[in-house]
């Protein structure tokens, strides 16, 4: 994975955000101050810009811009919390041009202490660090299994998603929700969904790239019915994405 890769991860992101601005920003009307999708959507557009403007030749430039950019840019918790994971990963990349998922699973790990540093939140106080943590242990784990790069990453993504889900049957602890007390059980907490999405981004980009690694060369295969005809032993190429999690 280069730089072209996490360029194209933070650009899925900041889609993703952009198209579920009102719906973040509903979770957090409900236990916060309805500000959520409004303060990402808002970062990710500063990130999409700087990206623009600045030079970032490898994986970890890119992230630590990203990250920086978000830590300028959003007001709010979210806005240093995210800088901090992002820049943490950023650090852990180092200079190298090309990363493999190993490293990016330790980036992550990386990502996940930064953000226990600065906000002290464990898993179970509804925050996302329920999203965050079971992502990168799900990560590890299927890569320790022997799992391809983009398996781990849909492994990554699932627990994710189910860590934001289980959010829902907490209590607040840390964060503006937490004044909610008991009245904060029942709702999804903002921060790890949108936690959530933006590691459905990096899985999504993943699956894109792999499902691109495996085409033939150039005009060899290009519909099923050529494959056919070229003798192609993977007709039902292109492989179609799975669907997006429905929400
Ligand atoms: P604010 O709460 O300042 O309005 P946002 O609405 O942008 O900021 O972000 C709220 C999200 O930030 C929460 O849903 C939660 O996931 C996350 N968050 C808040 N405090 C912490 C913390 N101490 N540690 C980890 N995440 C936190
Ligand atoms: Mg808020």
């Amino acid at each position: 994975m280069d730089a072209a890769f996490f360029r194209a991860w933070i650009a899925e992101s900041a889609a993703v955000v952009e198209s579920q601005r009102d719906h973040l920003t509903q979770l957090d009307a409900a236990i916060g101050d309805a500000d959520h999708g409004i303060n990402l959507a808002r970062g990710f557009s500063a990130v999409t810009a700087a990206l623009d403007q600045a030079a970032t030749p490898t994986p970890g430039s890119v992230l630590r811009l990203a990250g920086s950019t978000l830590i300028s840019k959003v007001g709010g918790a979210s806005g240093p919390l995210y800088g901090m994971a992002l820049r943490q990963a950023g650090k852990a990349l180092g200079d190298a041009p090309d990363v493999d998922a190993s490293a990016l699973a330790s980036a992550l790990e990386a990502a996940l202490a930064g953000v226990q540093k600065l906000g002290a939140a464990q898993e179970g106080e509804k925050t996302m660090v329920d999203a965050l943590a079971p992502a990168t242990s799900a990560l590890a784990e299927a890569l320790a299994e022997g799992a391809s790069p983009a398996d781990a990453l849909s492994a990554l993504s699932a627990a994710a998603e189910a860590g934001a889900q289980a959010t829902i049957s907490m209590q607040a602890l840390k964060g503006r929700a937490s004044y909610l007390g008991p009245r904060s059980v029942g709702h999804e907490d903002p921060g790890a969904a949108s936690t959530a999405l933006i590691l459905r981004a990096l899985r999504d980009v993943a699956l894109r790239q792999a499902r691109g690694a495996r085409l033939p060369a150039s005009g060899d295969c290009p519909s099923p019915q050529a494959s056919r005809r070229a003798g192609c032993t993977s007709p039902t190429w292109p492989a179609p994405l799975p669907p997006p999690l429905t929400r």
